[in-house]
């Protein structure tokens, strides 16, 4: 799919704009922090398009840079993934690569700074007691006993929190802001605690770690940044950002805008949800192909041009909404059907004998692998005595509407000839297991000379040279349209969600490379299982059906 030159604008192109027009910066530098505690998903997606995707226009620069304060759930795989799903998505940020604990000596003198002008203190609350003394929306809250202690006692105390010399949950240091704010996260927020846990990146040099709001704004700072874009949620913590930034001694100060997040219909999008989902092995694991991550949407066989449309697509708004799960099919079927090459699968394959065609020839056709771009080239295709088509498309009899195969009638083998089927044959309980069919030899490109109707055009394989394939037929995750409002959302996982087929390919299947695409004619868009296929077994996802059959449903 080309880009697009023309990128519609958004209020933060528009802020961008103004900025640029009026001189407040010369340039524009972004960033993307992700946490590395889970892999990307389809909402990072669109916070990732529009940061690089902004640098770029902007012949700016985009970070990639890791927020990595929780050590505890975080881990080093997560950390690969992330970049891979970056660069996957075909973006690539300014080297060197940046993770906030780079600045964690930078931030813990900034916590001094702060401590230095009585604007911190180490607080001796616990969990419980600080949860009171906050307050609420309705109720103002109460000052910590240690609250109006001296910058020297503080930043003793402080110091010996650094050097292991209390426990976790014992204390932590606060910002000393306003305790009856209207903003929650204005009341004294905790900057710093105690963990005795082993980071990443920094293994045991620290048992205190910074707080997200402490770390974030400050790292964008040293980093230059000069608008840094989140969702919606952080929309009172702004106050924060700025807080910060104004009382310590740094030069930059970013602007922090909110746009709204992705929410996507029959999925989940936050991180602890889809990692209960691994867990819990409802799927199996973090790159499932029924997972909305960008590594199970690539094994679904979603390609990294149709996510970027997608995130062109929806556009990016203050306005919280769910976007249809059809929105984003719809982007990888345009893509795959101008992409794909066609080839045919029986997912429940019925023997089909051609009794008037010689015992065992094979005659090769050559067929163009796509109907409107000969540059994708051709193959050749076998057909013999006997051919399977799908159980779905023969009926012993069915009204004139149904335009495929049924008894005394005609179809077409799609690339072949038409033929008649004339005789079923069933097992002991009735069921249809072959059918004796005749082919008209002069059929080739050419209707019946005799006038005989072709009710339609179905596809099929040649018996002994078809190859067996597995077909994973993959299904929304979840029941109802938006599983997070529900209670447990564990309990609306759908049971259908994966079918699992044992069919076959034509031949020239036998060689699909792991991720390859294909449109699997009249059944969907498929691709070669980028783990478990090989040329000794093939496994095939199904990416998405051909039409949207959600909306054919509702
Ligand atoms: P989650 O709630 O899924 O755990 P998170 O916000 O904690 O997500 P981060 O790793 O902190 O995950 O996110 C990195 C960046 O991606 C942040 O700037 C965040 O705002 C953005 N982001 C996360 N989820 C979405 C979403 N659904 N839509 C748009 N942007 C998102
Ligand atoms: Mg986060």
């Amino acid at each position: 799919m080309a880009d697009v030159d023309h990128r519609p604008s958004n209020f933060i192109r528009q802020i961008i704009d103004k900025d640029l027009a009026s001189g407040k910066h010369n340039s524009v530098h972004t960033r993307f922090p992700p946490e590395p505690n889970g892999f990307l998903h389809i909402g990072h997606a669109k916070s990732i398009c529009l940061n690089f995707g902004i640098a770029e226009d902007y012949q700016g620069s985009c970070n990639l840079r890791f927020d990595d304060t929780n050590p505890e759930k975080e881990n080093i795989d997560f950390v690969h993934s992330i970049q891979q799903d970056v660069k996957w998505l075909g973006f690539d940020w300014q080297e060197p690569l940046h993770y906030s604990s780079d600045y964690f000596d930078k931030l813990y003198g900034f916590a001094v700074e702060l401590i230095q002008k009585g604007l911190a203190y180490v607080c001796f609350l616990n969990a419980e007691e600080m949860r009171e003394y906050r307050g609420s929306l309705t109720k103002p809250g109460k000052h910590s006993p240690t609250r109006d202690t001296s910058p020297e006692e503080n930043l003793a105390l402080f110091e010996k929190m650094r050097a292991g010399g209390f426990k976790e949950g014992e204390c932590s240091l606060r910002a000393k802001i306003d305790m009856s704010s209207p903003f929650i996260c204005m009341r004294d927020p905790v900057i710093y605690r105690v963990k005795f846990a082993h980071h990443h990146q920094t293994g045991d040099t620290w048992c205190i770690y910074p707080m997200y709001d402490f770390t974030h704004c400050i790292s964008d700072a040293l980093e230059g940044i000069t608008h840094s874009l989140c969702t919606l949620e952080f929309q009172d913590n702004r106050r924060l950002y700025d807080w910060i930034l104004d009382n310590i001694s740094i030069d930059c100060h970013p602007q922090q805008i909110e746009f709204s997040r992705l929410n996507l219909e029959y999925t989940v999008m936050s991180k602890r949800k889809l990692q209960t989902l691994v867990e819990k092995q409802v799927v199996q694991g973090w790159d499932d192909p029924r997972m909305p991550t960008i590594a199970g949407l690539r094994r679904r066989g979603y390609t990294p041009e149709s996510i970027r449309e997608f995130a062109k697509r929806i556009g990016v708004t203050k306005q919280d909404n769910i976007i249809e799960m059809s929105a984003l099919e719809s982007c990888i079927r345009d893509d795959l059907n101008v992409r794909a090459p066609r080839a045919m699968a029986v997912l429940d394959p019925l023997k089909v004998t051609i009794t008037n065609y010689p015992d065992s020839e094979l005659q090769w056709l050559d067929v163009s692998n796509h109907p409107n771009d000969d540059s994708l080239g051709q193959r050749q295709l076998p057909f013999g005595k006997v051919v399977y088509i799908d159980q779905a498309d023969f009926r012993e009899e069915a009204n004139k509407k149904y335009k495929r195969l049924v008894t005394g009638g005609c179809v077409r083998l799609r690339n072949a000839y038409v033929i008649q089927a004339d005789e079923v044959v069933k097992d002991t309980n009735g069921k249809v297991i072959e059918l004796l069919c005749s082919y008209l030899p002069e059929t080739l490109g050419e209707n019946p000379a005799d006038g005989r109707k072709v009710r339609g055009v179905i596809h099929w394989v040649e018996a002994t040279q078809a190859k067996p394939a597995e077909f994973r037929v993959y299904d929304r995750l979840f029941s109802v349209p938006n599983p997070a409002a529900e209670e447990d959302f564990l309990q609306c996982v759908n049971p259908e969600s994966l079918l699992i087929k044992q069919g076959l390919v034509e031949p020239s299947l036998q060689h699909a490379a792991a991720g390859h695409a294909y449109q699997f004619e009249r059944e969907g868009y498929y691709c070669a299982d980028s783990i478990d296929s090989s040329s000794e077994r093939l496994v095939f996802n199904r990416t998405v059906g051909l039409r949207d059959s959600w909306s054919d449903a509702s």
